[in-house]
C-alpha cells in the first residue's frame, strides 16, 4: 500500500490522523512544528518526539516527495531554478526569486498542462498528471531548506505560475494553500499568495464561492484584448469567452486592498501593437482600480511560434495604458540566463545544470 504523506493533510486532517494513531492531540502540533517551522529533512531530527513514535511515522508515512536533480543560479539576479524528480520519475521545476525586500517562489501545479496556449512550452506534450498537495507544499519546504532559514532568505510570497493550470488541479491546489496559510502549519499570509489562471470561468466562480478556499490573490492570463486574437493564441477562449470572463472577474467580490492582476504576454506583431493597448484599456473600462496589468515580454524558446517584441514597443504599450490611468507593470523576467522565467518552465539542458 502506498504510504501516506503528512504534507497531504491540512490541519484538521493531521489532527484526526494523530488521534487515529491513539496519540495525544498535542503530537499534531509537535509534528507540524518540525515539518513547517523547522523544516527538517527527516523524522530523526524531530528530537522531542519519542523514538517509538518516530519509528511508526517512518513505517507508515513518506517524507520528502521531491528529489533534487539539479539547480541553476542566475549570475545576474540570484534567482535559482530547481529541477525535481517525482516518485514516478516525472520532473517539475520551481523558481526562487529574490526581490528587493522579500523573496518569491514560483511553484508548479501539474506535470505539463492541458490548456494548450500556443505560446507556452509547458503544454507541448499536454497534461501528464496533477501534482499532489504534498508535491506542491514540498516545493516550498525543500527550497526554503535549500536556501536556508535565515530571515533574509525567508520565502514570503508564493505565486502559482509555474508549470500547469492551478484551477485544473483544484482540490490539491486548494489544500496546498490551506497548509501554506494555516497559522498552525506553514503560516504564510494569504495576501502574499497569488493563483494565476488561464481563465476557466466555472473554476474561478467555484473558487470564489468556496468558503474553505483561502482568500488569496487572483491573476488572470488575459493575453489579448479581443476575442479573435485571444482565441488564436489561447484555444481555451473558444469556450471561455473573453467578454464573459471580463464580466465575471469584474464582479468578483475582492478583499480590501486586493486587485486582480491581468497578465498579458506580449507577442511581436500578434498582440503588441498600439491599437491592442487601446483595446485593452477599453476592455478594462471604468472599473480600472480593480485591476493591474502585468506585461510579460514573450520569452522565446527553440521552435517557438512567436517572437519577443522590441523594447520600444513594450514601453509604448505600457505608456498607452498609463495614459488611461491604468496601472501597468512590465515583468522583465528574472533568471533569463537560466531559462527560469516563471510560466515557461521546462526541462531542458539538464546537462548544463549543476548535478546533485
Ligand atoms: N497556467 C497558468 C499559470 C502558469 S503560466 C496561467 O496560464 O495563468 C504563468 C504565466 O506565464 C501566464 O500568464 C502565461 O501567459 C505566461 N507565459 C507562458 N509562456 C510564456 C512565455 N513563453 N513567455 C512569457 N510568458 C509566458
Ligand atoms: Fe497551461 Fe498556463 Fe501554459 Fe496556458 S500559459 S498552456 S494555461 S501553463
Amino acid at each position: 500500500m502506498e504510504k501516506i504523506n503528512l504534507k497531504d493533510l491540512n490541519y484538521k486532517e493531521l489532527k484526526d490522523w494523530v488521534l487515529n494513531q491513539n496519540w495525544k492531540p498535542f503530537r499534531a502540533n509537535q509534528i507540524a512544528k518540525w515539518l513547517y517551522t523547522k523544516k527538517v529533512d527527516s523524522y530523526d531530527k524531530m528530537t522531542d518526539i519519542s523514538k517509538d513514535i518516530r519509528e511508526i511515522l517512518k513505517k507508515h508515512t513518506q517524507f520528502d516527495s521531491l528529489q533534487l536533480v539539479s539547480y541553476k543560479k542566475s549570475t545576474k539576479d540570484g534567482s535559482i531554478k530547481f529541477l525535481w524528480r517525482l516518485k514516478d520519475k516525472n520532473t517539475i521545476e520551481t523558481v526562487f526569486i529574490p526581490e528587493d525586500n522579500h523573496n518569491t517562489l514560483c511553484v508548479s501545479t501539474q506535470v505539463g498542462c492541458a490548456v494548450g496556449c500556443k505560446f507556452c512550452f509547458t503544454t507541448k506534450d499536454g497534461l501528464i498528471r496533477n501534482l499532489s498537495t504534498a508535491e506542491i507544499v514540498d516545493q516550498y519546504l525543500q527550497v526554503q531548506r535549500f536556501v536556508g532559514l535565515e530571515p533574509e532568505k525567508r520565502i514570503s510570497n508564493i505565486v502559482y505560475m509555474g508549470m500547469g493550470e492551478p484551477l485544473a488541479n483544484y482540490e490539491n491546489v486548494k489544500k496546498s494553500i490551506q497548509i501554506l496559510t494555516d497559522k498552525n502549519l506553514a503560516g504564510l499570509s494569504n495576501r502574499k499568495i497569488t493563483i494565476s489562471s488561464s481563465g476557466i470561468i466555472h473554476q474561478i466562480l467555484k473558487m470564489y464561492n468556496d468558503k474553505e478556499f483561502p482568500q488569496v490573490r487572483l491573476a488572470i492570463s488575459l493575453n489579448a484584448p479581443d476575442q479573435k486574437t485571444r482565441e488564436e493564441i489561447m484555444p481555451i477562449s473558444q469556450t471561455n469567452k473573453l467578454q464573459e470572463l471580463m464580466k465575471v472577474i469584474d464582479n468578483l467580490p475582492l478583499k480590501a486592498g486586493y486587485r486582480i492582476m491581468l497578465e498579458y504576454v506580449l507577442l511581436k506583431g500578434i498582440n503588441d501593437r498600439p491599437h491592442h493597448a487601446h483595446k485593452l484599456a477599453k476592455l478594462i473600462g471604468k472599473n480600472k482600480k480593480k485591476f493591474k496589468v502585468n506585461l510579460i515580454p514573450f520569452n522565446p524558446y527553440p521552435e517557438a511560434l512567436y517572437e519577443r517584441p522590441e523594447e520600444k514597443d513594450i514601453l509604448l504599450f505600457q505608456k498607452i495604458l498609463w495614459d488611461y490611468d491604468i496601472s501597468a507593470f512590465i515583468r522583465w523576467s528574472k533568471g533569463q540566463d537560466i531559462s527560469a522565467a516563471c510560466g515557461q518552465l521546462r526541462k531542458k539542458e539538464i546537462s548544463n545544470l549543476i548535478k546533485i
